[in-house]
């Protein structure tokens, strides 16, 4: 049985940061499963389809032929060209969220994620990787942090990188997108049954990653 660490938890929570790292340390493989549903909405977007066609989507999504490279930064291609630099867009993340509500979608993804474990091990980031993906997971790390503190992460992140950003409009469209998330009929976001709950509000990266890490024997 190939060993699963599955690290569920809303946007910017730091789930991405703490698996890529965690992944690494133990030499194991890394699904970021939110870039699977960001490359079938680079996809979607590609073809023109209208996002209310779930037949359509689903025909793009079991077509879609994708290739992760999982080095120091993530490069995804999307029948053989990169996309890397589309996958982070906000039109890209708002159709992601869009087709993810859809469960046909959802089921032609499975099988997709579910072929990243493999030997010696994987670490899988995203919203119900411990619920459904990876059921049998090994060990389940539920990540989250105030929506303040979320909110001051991004704010700091675009300030760096020189783009204007408004902290308390930040923080609304964090909340607002937390409640999105937290009812939807379709793979709501829910702490897994025997998840390790850890929130980092006031803890570092690197102490996140040290406490993950020590959950892997
Ligand atoms: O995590 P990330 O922001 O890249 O995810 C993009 C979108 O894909 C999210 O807004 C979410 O709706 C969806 N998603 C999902 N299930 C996952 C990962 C992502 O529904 N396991």
């Amino acid at each position: 049985q190939v060993p699963v660490l599955t690290i569920d938890g809303p946007s910017g929570a730091g789930k991405g940061t703490v698996s890529r790292a965690v992944a690494k340390l133990l030499g194991w493989h890394y699904l970021d499963s939110g870039s699977i549903y960001r490359s079938l909405a680079v996809a979607v977007l590609k073809s023109g389809l209208d996002l209310s066609d779930v037949a359509a989507i689903c025909r793009v999504a079991e077509a879609m032929s994708l290739e992760f490279d999982c080095g120091d930064e993530l490069v995804v291609k999307l029948g053989g060209a990169d996309i890397t630099s589309q996958l982070g867009t906000e039109t890209t993340g708002n159709t992601a969220s869009i087709i993810a509500a859809y469960p046909e979608v959802r089921a032609v993804l499975l099988q997709k994620q579910k072929d990243f474990q493999r030997l010696p091990g994987l670490v899988a980031d995203g919203r119900d990787m411990g619920s459904v993906v990876f059921q049998d997971a090994k060990i389940k790390v539920y990540l989250t942090a105030s929506a303040e503190e979320r909110a001051l992460r991004r704010y700091k992140q675009l300030i760096e990188k020189g783009i204007d950003a408004n902290l308390i409009q930040i923080t609304r469209e964090i909340e607002e997108r937390d409640c999105r998330d937290q009812q939807r009929a379709t793979a709501p976001l829910t702490v897994p049954e025997g998840a390790h709950y850890i929130d980092s509000s006031s803890l570092t990266i690197q102490q996140v990653i040290d406490q993950v890490v020590n959950l892997v024997d």
